[in-house]
């Protein structure tokens, strides 16, 4: 068990908190704050226990200069204010005199914001490197370290694993109920316990099913992935997305696991993804030459709805089509209303997928929706976090 913020006494101590506010913004307007509503918890924890609390976060990635203003973090410390409805004093710097002042001036309770860590990722790649010197000033700022960012701890940068190496560590709330669910999950999985896989690329995934292949019980596979498999079988795709690198891989899995994975049998087809296109459901085995599948059909989703309606426990990662556009977003649709309505644990793997839900009206219908990505991806195919391997055992 890692040690979390609890096992602290906050009282005057300077606690660096790392956060996940890489939250989307355009032309200074945040289209969706769940990442900065659910780090509250954790924030509010320090400051009613008397921390004096500095917040640090990334936010996008800064190669070149024109990628500072797109990636200024100011926005979220307005926001972070509404919601906290107490005063978030924003630094726009990394480091510096000002910066030390506004940290050596906090009294217990008060907050402070650093500019984007991946300010620092300018020129040389000093945050995303894990640069130790960096590592060294930030925590020169701090007496104790909080890791609240699950969605970068598959990371190791300065802002995570630099600091928490350097000094008493713990996580905050929201990394500890991903890692409590999410582990859970792995290891004493309700069964039946069934898993389904979207998104565009085989490759992405294969992690996740070479290792949740030997845990599940069922692997339903929609979205531009399904493709891969189906070649894998002979069937004809058409113009549909099939990673040709990863074909032999497809068909040692269903060599393998043949009763475990569940494939489309009919399917949403066009011509070209758009959404004035016409559009026709056809069965897996009668994809046309030049048809493109975007979407798992009715069939599909009929039979998904039967193996997920028997389960006791279902995670979810990835869009089981091209779901931006309306006319392939029904499947996508479908499954998360079935879900939502399932008497089971349902675990949504971050990413799309998260956002798509909430977006939908359906947070509250799901017993855990990660904020994380590609960390909760690493995490499914068993491997350690580094920001959380560098976390302190209780
Ligand atoms: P990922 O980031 O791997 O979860 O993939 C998400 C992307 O997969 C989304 O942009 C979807 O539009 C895309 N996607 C899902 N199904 C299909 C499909 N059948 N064909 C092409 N792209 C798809």
């Amino acid at each position: 068990m890692k040690k979390t913020i609890r096992d602290f006494d906050l009282y005057n101590k300077r606690v660096i908190i790392r956060c996940d506010f890489n939250v989307p913004i355009s032309d200074g307007v945040i289209s969706d704050d769940n990442r900065i509503v659910a780090s509250l918890e954790t924030i509010n924890y320090a400051i009613n226990n008397g921390a004096k609390v500095i917040l640090m976060s990334h936010l996008g990635r800064v190669k070149e200069e024109a990628d500072l203003i797109k990636n200024d973090l100011k926005p979220v410390a307005i926001r972070l204010e509404q919601l906290l409805n107490r005063r978030v004093v924003f630094i726009n710097k990394t480091r510096g005199k000002e910066l030390e002042m506004a940290v050596n001036n906090l009294k217990a309770g008060e907050v402070v914001l650093i500019q984007n860590t991946r300010y620092e990722d300018l020129g040389s790649k000093r945050e995303s490197g894990n640069d130790l010197e960096l590592a060294k000033y930030w925590a020169s700022l701090g007496d104790i370290y909080i890791n609240d960012a699950f969605g970068t701890s598959h990371r190791a940068h300065a802002s995570n694993v630099g600091i928490a190496s350097l000094l008493p560590n713990g996580v905050g709330f929201l990394v500890e109920k991903e890692l409590e669910v999410l582990e859970n999950a792995i290891k004493n999985p309700q069964r039946p316990f069934s898993v389904v896989l979207g998104g565009a690329k085989v490759s992405d995934k294969i992690g996740v099913i070479e290792n949740l292949v030997n845990i599940a019980d069922f692997i339903l596979i929609g979205g531009g992935m399904a493709y891969t498999f189906l070649e894998a079988l002979n069937y004809q795709v058409g113009k549909s997305l099939v990673d040709k690198e990863n074909i032999d891989f497809c068909k040692k899995i269903l060599d393998n696991y043949s009763s475990k994975i569940i494939l489309p049998i009919d399917n949403v087809v066009a011509g070209k993804i758009d959404d004035n296109v016409e559009t026709r459901i056809v069965l897996s085995e009668e994809i046309g030459k030049n048809d493109m599948a975007l979407d798992i059909g009715p069939k599909t989703v009929k039979l998904f709805s039967e193996y997920l309606n028997k389960s006791k426990m279902v995670i979810w990662n990835g869009p089981v089509g091209y779901s931006e556009l309306k006319s392939f977003s029904s499947g996508t649709v479908s499954l998360c209303k079935i879900l939502a309505k399932l008497d089971a644990v349902t675990i949504v793997g971050g990413g799309d997928t998260a956002a798509s839900v909430i977006n939908l009206g359906y947070k509250d219908k799901f017993s855990h929706i990660s904020t994380g990505g590609g960390a909760t991806l690493e995490l499914l195919e068993g491997k350690e976090l580094p920001g959380i391997s560098v976390i302190n055992d209780k």
